[in-house]
């Protein structure tokens, strides 16, 4: 049934997004309950003509989902099935589930996980095909790198809606369909409604080791720095030394690929310099941890607090840095801008980010967060997934975040102008260069489409998928021929 206006359940469906600054407008909303139903779904809204889009977990950190020109949203909310499929040999992962959820399911069924998100309640269905990056990446790799298969409903050139299976399998005939999947990005071949997951050297059919083994253990760290205390000079070398750390230990043989950590670099207004991260290395992470504090901390002479905890894998899973994630958390409106390092930010641009984090001009609560990246992501080739960028040190996001509407204008100007200004000898954006290596889908930002923005005479596209485009571009035409599925950094056909 489609759920309309006058219906109680559309005031809380349409507010579902995380990100408070897009509350579409739907003429309704749908909650599809199997394959079919989507299948009837899609129909119905091509039948119409009315723009659909799918949702799963709402996380959407763009207008894709609320954009007011869209008029049906099909929401995967309730296909939130987990199971070994033995035909497939591989876990079946509906669309509708959280990350949360699946962590639970994957963990007290088999003891296994699927390296994926921070946040719990991102939802797989528009997170897996992004690439998908989390706290496990550098030890696992991207969930992505872990697809075995994708179910979707598409539509065809004459119109009609229909179900397809794609897998990696050499022989598949839909391969290309499955590898576009692998980073691709949501919202445009048509709906996932089934992901199957297993990993790529897996052989055999034992459920208990078709994804990696879900950590004994996990020992986290927050280290928490008075801002006060900095002056540029402890700043910047806080800054480099980090980058430097990221450098040295970001390839896939690196000891400490069982370390991830983020260094919240937040504006001064907000009165702290943060890292929270963590490590799966159970009794040597401590020493792990030990050693990163000490070369990322080298010469910063300035006191801070450090807590260290241990808890088992799936307490963390569901509740990790619950500090990060504190009721209210999902009532805000934000803009994220993304940006892949390969090698750490120049002078130029540690002085760039003082000035940014520390000017009143502005009336913005925001930063810049450093996420440690690499590890075994960065073993696979760049053209084995859609997911290219694959030599990266360091995944990077200038972040604003704003309750009331009044302070729209000033957090977006703030933000807007950090991230051009730190990638200013490129145009304002993060080309893929000796230092730079464009954006993440998962991660998006419409501006890289904005020429007002964007100088870098580089298309969007070309930062979020380098040389993979084309051949997004051949699945596109191939499965979506009417451009059915479509949003503001769509892959056009
Ligand atoms: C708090 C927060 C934390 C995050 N943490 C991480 C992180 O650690 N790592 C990371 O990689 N990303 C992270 N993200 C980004 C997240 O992966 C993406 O926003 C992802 O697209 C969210 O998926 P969703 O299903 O929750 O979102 P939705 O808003 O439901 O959808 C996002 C996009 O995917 C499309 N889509 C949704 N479902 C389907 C489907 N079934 N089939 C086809 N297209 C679909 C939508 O149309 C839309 O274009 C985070 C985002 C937030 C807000």
């Amino acid at each position: 049934m489609n759920i309309t206006p006058t219906d109680p359940r559309y005031a809380d469906l349409v507010r579902k997004a995380f990100n408070k600054r897009f509350i579409g407008q739907p003429d309704y909303i749908c909650l599809p309950g199997s394959t079919a139903e989507v299948i009837e779904a899609v129909q119905e809204a091509v039948n119409s003509r009315r723009r659909l889009v799918a949702r799963s977990g709402g996380h959407c950190l763009e207008g894709f989902v609320g954009d007011p020109a869209v008029r049906v949203i099909i929401d995967m909310s309730l296909m939130t099935s987990v199971y070994y499929d033995t035909d497939k040999a591989a876990f079946a992962v509906e669309a509708g589930v959280t990350v949360g959820e699946m962590y639970r399911r994957l963990f007290l069924g088999w003891g296994v996980v699927l390296p994926a998100a921070e946040h719990p309640g991102v939802g797989v269905g528009g997170h897996v095909l992004g690439g998908a990056f989390g706290f496990l990446c550098r030890e696992y790799g991207l969930a992505a790198d872990h697809l075995y298969g994708v179910e979707l409903v598409t539509v065809d050139a004459a119109g009609k809606a229909h179900s397809v299976i794609a897998t990696r399998e050499p022989d598949d005939p839909n391969r290309e369909l499955w590898w576009a999947h692998t980073g691709g990005g949501g919202g445009n071949f048509g709906i996932v409604t089934r992901y199957w997951l297993r990993s790529p050297e897996v052989t055999g059919s034992d459920p208990y080791t078709a994804l990696p083994k879900a950590p004994a253990s996990i020992t986290t760290f927050r280290i928490t720095w008075d801002w006060k205390d900095f002056d540029q000079t402890t700043f910047t070398l806080l800054v480099r030394n980090f980058g430097q750390w990221c450098l040295e230990n970001s390839h896939p043989g690196s000891a400490y690929i069982q370390l991830f950590n983020i260094l919240f670099l937040n504006r001064r207004v907000l009165g702290k310099v943060e890292m929270k991260g963590l490590s799966t290395a159970g009794d040597k992470a401590e020493t792990l941890i030990d050693e990163h504090l000490a070369a990322v901390t080298r010469g910063v002479d300035i006191p801070y607090t450090r807590q260290i905890e241990k808890s088992p894998w799936l307490s963390f899973a569901l509740n990790p840095f619950p500090e990060l994630f504190q009721p209210g958390f999902d009532q805000v409106r934000a803009k994220v801008k993304d940006a892949f390092l390969r090698r750490p930010f120049t002078d130029e641009q540690m002085a760039t980010a003082w000035y940014y984090l520390t000017t009143q001009d502005y009336n913005a609560f925001g930063g810049l967060g450093l996420a440690t990246y690499g590890g075994k992501v960065n073993e696979v080739p760049s053209d084995a997934t859609a997911s290219a960028q694959r030599d990266a040190i360091l995944d990077t996001a200038c972040n604003v975040g704003w309750g009331d509407p009044g302070q729209e204008a000033d957090a977006l100007a703030w933000v807007r102008a950090f991230y051009r200004d730190l990638y200013a000898t490129s145009g304002g954006v993060p080309v893929p260069n000796q230092q730079t290596d464009g954006a993440m889908i998962n991660h998006p930002d419409a501006d890289l489409a904005d020429p007002a923005w964007n100088t870098s005479g580089i298309p969007w596209y070309t930062l979020y998928y380098k040389d993979n485009y084309p051949r997004l571009q051949q699945v596109k035409r191939n499965w979506d021929p009417l451009n059915i599925f479509y949003h503001a950094l769509s892959i056009r056909g």
